[in-house]
């Protein structure tokens, strides 16, 4: 039995856009339902996030372990982790392994950029347009295209004007890019910057680093898995899946119970060290309570990683500019750092603090601030993403009776438990605006299996038409705005903040995540599917 009303001819069942590891996931469901499903998928294989970030040193920085899909014990007893934050090159072959073992490529339409998205009240489907002209029809469809995935470059002078080679980290090429005695410009230092930085720094004739930001970083330590600890790994699966489930963020780390001003001044100190000196988010996702709340407890952990960063970098002057002076540590997404704050000591790596002297344009020969003009063969746009919104506003999505949803959005994402939008029937989002991300496999995993039961309930009581209500998405909006209230990360300017000055209009600050615990989030979206999805409008 299919979803399509015997009066129509859909051309399928459902539609899902994009083939990361939300589409993967999506389609194996929903053919599991035994519907006709259709993946258009951008790039010309899968793995969305990790087939297009190929810049160098591109890894996790949740444990390997903790990332991978945990619905499939056949997956999970094949597949072996060879690092415990494994690379990109690694994490794209886990994504083909998995479209292999789940033979998934025959339902998926690489080379296929979707440009429109039209409701059509008429037989409560959904036209999609494709950039080849062709205009596939579907009853449900199904968004994943992930919130860090429309790459911004800066709005800068002159830009196309150089000479050299230049490329965004998101759309590095697939061939490998010759470093050896190159000058290399990097603009950026978020998570990707610092990777990138810290991997090409001793390929590279000489390395300048723009820095608008300073952000605080902890290190990955990140090891190889030896066999001992891989037959750990595999028999401990279940605790590792469970404990994930339990954690606010879905990590393998969660806070500890603790204020920061309830231990003495040295045992504060001695926690902080040790988890400076342990792998991953534990500094940031395994900290005090109070550190991402409470202004006091946040100055103690940043004086600590401050201290830290002037320990590691030999010229002090360096050292400062190094140091975050507009935000606290982790009110921004932590980035994760192998030897980072060492390549600032070598002899060829130079750091250039743009908020001091601003870039005025991009020249053919390279980059001029307001000091000087720098000549480079390479230039390096790490400068970040879109976020959350940004993938939906590039799709032309018009809801019943042909309402824009970047119109509606206008102001910041209205959602109704981040999974649907007023307006737009049958239309899910996996991984949309105020879902709950933290270790994202996790949360895609739950969301999809949420979609696929709510589907299957449209299947099984003949149901053509879902849509949330007003009320619902009030409720919900307004649930995750106050969530917000009190986080010191909701008063910096960030991806997760909605700020990207390379964007017209993402100026001001907006609630664009959902910073509530993993737990209660699918607590309530569980709800709702006990209760019927009565909070829907169903037809
Ligand atoms: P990002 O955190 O948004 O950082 C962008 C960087 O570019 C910032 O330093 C920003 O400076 C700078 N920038 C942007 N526009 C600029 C301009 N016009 N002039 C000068 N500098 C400019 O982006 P990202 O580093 O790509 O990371 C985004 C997110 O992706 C991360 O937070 C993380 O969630 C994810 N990520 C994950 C991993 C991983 O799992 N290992 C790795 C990489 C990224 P300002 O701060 O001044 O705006």
């Amino acid at each position: 039995m299919t979803a399509s009303p015997p009066n129509s001819a859909l051309d399928y069942d459902a539609i899902i856009i994009g083939a990361g590891l939300s589409g993967m996931y999506q389609l194996h469901r929903l053919r599991e339902l035994g519907l006709r499903v259709r993946v258009f998928e951008a790039g010309t294989d899968v793995g969305g996030t990790w087939y297009w970030n190929r810049y160098p040193g591109a890894r996790f920085d949740s444990e390997s372990y903790s990332y991978g899909f945990s619905f499939s014990k056949e997956l999970l007893a094949e597949w072996e982790w060879s690092e415990h934050f494994a690379g990109q090159p690694e994490t794209l072959r886990y994504c083909q392994f998995v479209a292999d073992k789940l033979d998934l490529r025959r339902d998926i339409q690489f080379r296929s950029r979707v440009a429109a998205a039209i409701y059509q009240e008429d037989t409560r489907s959904w036209r999609i347009s494709l950039e080849d002209g062709s205009e596939p029809t579907c009853r449900f469809l199904v968004t994943a295209i992930g919130p860090l995935s429309t790459p911004t470059l800066p709005r800068i002078e002159g830009r196309d004007s150089f000479q050299g080679q230049a490329f965004h980290t998101a759309r590095w090429p697939k061939e490998p890019v010759d470093f050896a005695g190159k000058r290399v410009a990097v603009i950026g230092t978020g998570a990707t910057g610092i990777q990138t930085i810290q991997t090409i720094a001793s390929e590279v004739g000489h390395l300048t680093v723009f820095q608008r930001t300073a952000n605080w970083a902890a290190p990955l330590h990140n090891a190889k898995i030896d066999a001992e600890m891989q037959a750990k790994i595999k028999a401990g699966y279940p605790e590792i899946f469970a404990r994930c489930q339990e954690t606010f963020a879905c990590f393998i780390h969660t806070p500890d119970p603790r204020g920061a001003f309830e231990v003495s001044d040295e045992e504060r100190e001695a926690h902080y060290e040790k988890l400076y000196g342990e792998r991953g988010f534990g500094i940031w996702q395994g900290n005090f309570r109070d550190i991402l709340i409470d202004r006091k407890a946040n100055a103690t952990i940043s004086d600590f990683i401050a201290r830290k960063i002037r320990e590691r970098v030999r010229d002090p002057k360096v050292a400062e500019k190094l140091i975050p002076k507009s935000h606290g540590f982790g009110t921004r997404r932590l980035p994760l750092e192998t030897f980072y704050y060492e390549a600032y000591n070598r002899d060829n790596v130079e750091l250039v603090d743009i908020a001091e002297t601003p870039i005025e344009r991009i020249t053919p020969k390279g980059i001029k601030t307001s000091e000087k003009e720098y000549e480079f063969d390479i230039i390096i746009y790490a400068t970040g993403f879109d976020a959350i919104t940004g993938s939906f506003d590039k799709i032309d999505f018009r809801g019943a009776g042909g309402v824009k949803l970047r119109d509606k959005w206008k102001s910041g994402p209205e959602t109704y438990l981040g999974l649907m939008v007023e307006g737009f029937p049958n239309m899910i989002m996996v991984m949309g605006p105020h879902t709950a991300l933290g270790n994202i496999p996790r949360s895609i995993e739950y969301s999809v299996d949420w979609v696929t039961g709510l589907i299957r309930f449209a299947r099984d009581n003949g149901l053509t038409r879902l849509e949330a209500t007003p009320e619902g998405v009030k409720d919900w909006t307004e649930h995750v705005k106050a969530l917000g209230e009190g986080l010191l990360s909701n008063e910096v300017d960030s991806w997760m903040t909605g700020i990207n000055r390379n964007v017209e209009g993402k100026d001001t600050r907006i609630v664009a995540r959902y910073s509530g615990s993993a737990p209660a989030y699918r607590a309530r979206c569980d709800e709702v599917a006990a209760k019927g999805y009565s909070e829907l409008a169903l037809s």
